[in-house]
Formats: C-alpha cells, sequence, structure tokens
C-alpha cells in the first residue's frame, strides 16, 4: 500500500534484495474501510517477480468470497478481519483447503479475548495498531497490552499462531513490540517514505534481534 504505484516493480525487487520477510498487499474494497487500494490483478502482475511469500491482508467485506481468486493470484498468507466474517471457523478451513496460512485480524477495538475458540486453528493473528484504512497512521499505544495478552492466550492455548502488529511501525516502537511477543512486524510508510529503503529494513531487523 506504501509503494510507489507508477514504478511497484522497482519496488518489488527492492524488496526481493532487502531482509525483509515477506510482501505484505494491503487489499481494501471502500466498504469494510472507507479507502480503495488494488485487487487481484495487481498480485498477478507482481508475483512472477517476487522472490519472497504473499502476506494478504483483506480489508474486504465476506473476504470468504475470494479465497480461491486469490490463491491462484500467489497468495501464501490469507488474512481476514474478524470483524468481516459471520462464520470465521468455515472461513479458516476453507483458507486451509486451499493450502495457505491463515491469518485473523483483529481491529483496535476488538478484544483478543474473542479469539478465544479459534486460536487454536491460526497460523498468525494480526493486531491493528492503527484503524485500517490509511497509510501514515499514529501508533496506538495499547497495542502492547494487545500483544501481550494475545501472547498469553497463544501460550494458554498451545497455538503455532504467530503475532503480528500492522500500522504506524517504526523504531520508536518496533523494540518494544518484539519485546512483548510481536513475531511479525508490518513496516509500509516507514519504509517506503525513507530515502534508503534497504537500510532502513536492516536497521529494524537490528533493533528487534
Ligand atoms: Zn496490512
Amino acid at each position: 500500500m506504501a509503494a510507489d504505484f507508477s514504478n511497484l516493480k522497482q519496488d518489488v525487487e527492492m524488496i526481493n534484495q532487502s531482509e525483509a520477510d515477506w510482501f505484505h498487499l494491503d487489499i481494501m474494497d471502500g466498504i469494510f474501510v472507507p479507502n480503495i487500494s488494488f485487487g487481484i490483478p495487481i498480485l498477478e502482475s507482481i508475483k512472477p517477480l517476487a522472490k519472497k511469500p504473499f502476506d494478504v491482508h483483506l480489508m474486504i467485506e465476506q473476504p470468504d468470497r475470494y479465497i480461491e481468486a486469490f490463491k491462484k493470484a500467489g497468495a501464501d498468507i490469507y488474512n481476514v478481519h474478524y470483524e468481516a466474517c459471520n462464520h470465521l471457523h468455515r472461513t479458516v478451513q476453507s483458507i486451509h483447503q486451499q493450502d495457505m496460512k491463515a491469518g485473523v485480524t483483529l481491529n483496535p477495538h476488538t478484544p483478543v479475548a474473542l479469539l478465544e475458540d479459534i486460536i487454536g486453528e491460526l497460523d498468525l493473528v494480526l493486531l491493528m495498531s492503527v484503524n485500517p484504512g490509511f497509510g501514515g497512521q499514529k501508533f496506538i499505544a495499547n497495542t502492547y497490552t494487545k500483544v501481550a495478552q494475545l501472547k498469553e492466550l497463544i501460550l494458554k492455548k498451545d497455538s503455532r499462531a504467530l503475532i503480528q502488529v500492522d500500522g504506524g511501525v517504526d523504531s520508536t516502537n518496533a523494540k518494544k513490540l518484539v519485546d512483548a511477543g510481536t513475531d511479525v512486524l508490518v513496516a509500509g510508510s516507514y519504509i517506503f517514505k525513507s530515502t534508503d529503503q534497504l537500510a532502513t529494513i536492516s536497521g529494524l531487523k537490528e533493533l528487534t534481534f
């Protein structure tokens, strides 16, 4: 979402060369969130250039409608919002049937405790640290508490789920997030607005080890 859409190839190659582990792709439908980003044709066009997994974050209503289509377009991780799914258990099963990792995302107002009966099925939980819809927003500090609560739930339920944080991640909060239990940091504007993107990614990784 934070990349230069007029020169996506260059940004994909930058990520290939960088120490980043995954591509994080923000899909927005203009209904679940106010903004519209991009969809399947963009994934299909960059997939052959990309050398790292595609982590697809679906900020759309009823994301179960597109599981197969995104798999065909190259998704490796299919990350749906808790708030957008009426039958989350079924959605997670469908994602696994398509041989993708299943992630569930919580908006800032959604309590971690709601995942109690699904956490054992999940590969990833994404905590939104801003309200989803736009890049470049300010980090919400309550996220640290949610990471700790989620870590506790994961341990209690013996879940394999990784903890991921998305929104306003930068050098001021990365270490504290990892110390609280975060496994995966999503950084957008912080990387793409920096003058030396490769060095910014390396710096973020160094901070968190
Ligand atoms: Zn995202």
